[in-house]
């Protein structure tokens, strides 16, 4: 692995650490990417996507355009690093899980590839991105619902297709820790939000869909928006900050199992609307599609556990992340700063304030 010139980097708590991030064109690898050369790691991007698609392109990173199904690419992207963080998967919001369950389930190629590549390279430590959607559907059918516990995953019957793969994965992890002695971390994400993530495409979740449609409407004057299912089912979202916090700590601990990283912070999808047209300064008349992929009745996190082990849980208000996120969006469709509500640095646009 290789430094670009220039990058003036080297300090900081990994600068001993040749790193790899599957996924580093996505939203949350290139997050990390970024979290992670400003920590002074040396830093090894892959992405199946050609690089002039990647969300963002750290140019001290080793950027590399392979697709991690295949294995001998695992073992190329693998080779010499320390630590492998898998952040790579087919997937997108609830309009693309429940539309493409094969797609979602071939992800589990790159999760075994990569894990017999950093086996077979002496990786040290191993972090694979679960999903909220591994947890028994029976324990959300209510909005009102109990918050999720780890254990709530078993017995199984998680999301079809997407959630499968991703519980069976977390399961490989447990084994090649046990029969081989790869240590493994496996965080469960609930919602993940933020500048740098998908708005638009099919592939979108709540929140950015949310910010789109609000910004769409107040840039066409025709003041409605188009809510899938009827609004009252309930769902935590967390800020990008807390989810790298979280991703770091969480490799950095000696936490074998499966682990929560979401936010405790319910709230209706009226109520995200609600937010975003108090952000936005509009008011839209909301059109109910009941025909639309709407997921469980109801989702929250349990931070029982992460609070006990870490002393920590995510807490950025839901209300300063979703302004961050409106502002980022607001720029790429509209250009130019956005007027609503002025509290979010102009940094966040620049990207300069990495989380
Ligand atoms: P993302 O779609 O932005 O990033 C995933 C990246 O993986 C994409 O850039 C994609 O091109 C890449 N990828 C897909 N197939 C690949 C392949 N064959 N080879 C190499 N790269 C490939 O998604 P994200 O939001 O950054 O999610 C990252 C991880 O976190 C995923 O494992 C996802 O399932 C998990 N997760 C995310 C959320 C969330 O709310 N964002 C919630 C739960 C779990």
């Amino acid at each position: 692995m290789q430094r670009q010139e220039g990058s003036g980097l080297g300090q900081g708590r990994y600068s001993d650490r040749r790193v790899l991030v599957a996924g580093g064109g996505g939203f949350i690898g290139g997050w990390l990417v970024g979290r992670l050369l400003a920590e002074g790691a040396t830093v090894r991007a892959v992405d199946i996507k050609p690089a002039s698609e990647w969300f963002q392109l750290h140019e001290d990173a080793e950027n590399l355009s392979l697709d991690l199904r295949d294995l001998a690419n695992c073992q190329a992207a693998a080779s010499s690093a320390d630590w492998v963080f898998n952040l790579a998967a087919d997937m997108g919001g609830m309009g693309f899980i429940e539309t493409h369950k094969c797609d979602c389930m071939l992800s589990v190629l790159i999760n075994t590839h990569l894990l017999v590549a950093s086996r077979d390279a002496g990786t040290k430590r191993y972090f694979y991105s679960s999903s909220a959607c591994v947890y028994n559907a029976d324990k959300q059918a209510t909005a009102a619902v109990a918050p999720l516990r780890e254990e709530d995953a078993y017995p199984a019957m998680p999301e079809d297709g997407y959630g499968w793969e991703k519980l069976f994965s977390e399961r490989m992890c447990r084994h090649f820790w046990e029969d081989y002695g790869l240590e493994t971390r496996v965080a469960r994400f609930h919602n993940v939000y933020g500048p740098h993530g998908t708005y638009e495409g099919g592939r979108e979740k709540a929140p950015a869909a949310i910010c789109r449609k609000v910004i769409e409407a107040k840039l066409s004057g025709n003041h409605s928006i188009e809510i899938w299912g009827d609004g009252t089912r309930t769902r935590s979202f967390q800020y990008i900050d807390d989810c790298l916090h979280g991703i770091l700590a969480i490799m950095d601990s000696d936490i074998r199992q499966p682990i929560n990283l979401g936010s405790s912070e319910l709230v209706t999808i009226n109520g995200l609307v609600d937010i975003v047209e108090r952000i936005a300064g509009i008011r839209l008349e909301r059109r109910y599609d009941l025909t639309a992929p709407q997921g469980v009745m109801g989702r929250n996190s349990d931070n029982t556990l992460i609070k006990q082990l870490l002393g920590w849980e995510p807490s950025i208000p839901l209300e300063v992340g979703l302004e961050k996120t409106y502002r980022w969006i607001w720029n790429e469709l509209a250009g130019g700063d956005v007027a609503a509500g002025a509290r979010a640095s102009s940094s966040i646009i620049t990207g300069a304030s990495a989380p």
